[in-house]
């Protein structure tokens, strides 16, 4: 995830990739999945900005679906299937289940985010939660797109300590 500094009083110490101001919640960041320096986003693909500036932003669609695709392909590696399992895909949203950390990664594709669930929260969170906890406008937008399919999915069984 992009390095983002927080002052002593809790506020973010960092600006706005976007309007330049200093960010407030909610924001939006990615990690550095833009390799090429020459690529026009590129000094977007490691910075923050306001969720709100991201959702007006006129590359909002193609970033979120770059920081979709590169999620999906780091998805077909062997260590990520191993120690990430994909539990469902679809065009728009694919799901994958972190084995180490019992948690569940919801990835949107409109939105460009990737929420964590930890397993214990997963029926809460599909029973409500994610209304509060969704970012406005895109991201609940996004989450209520597939939520018929998230609440169908079976998590791994799991593993009860050392066998
Ligand atoms: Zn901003």
């Amino acid at each position: 995830m992009a390095m983002i500094g927080v002052n002593k009083d809790g506020t973010y110490a960092t600006l706005c990739a976007l309007c330049e101001k200093p960010l407030t919640n909610p924001i939006f960041a990615t990690s550095h999945f833009i390799e090429d320096r020459t690529h026009e986003l590129y000094r977007f693909s490691d910075a923050a900005m306001h969720w709100e500036c991201y959702c007006k932003w006129p590359d909002q669609r193609r970033f979120a679906a770059m920081y979709f695709e590169s999620i999906y392909a780091a998805v077909a590696t062997e260590n990520s299937s191993k120690y990430w399992p994909l539990l469902w895909s679809a065009p728009n949203a694919f799901v994958r289940y972190g084995l180490a950390v019992n948690e569940v990664s919801v990835v949107l594709k409109k939105s460009g985010t990737d929420i964590r669930v930890p397993r214990k929260h997963w029926l809460p969170w599909l029973g409500g939660e994610w209304v509060k906890q969704s970012r406005p406008g895109l991201e609940y937008e996004a989450v209520l797109a597939v939520l018929p399919h998230l609440q169908k999915l079976h998590l791994p069984d799991l593993k009860l300590g050392p066998q």
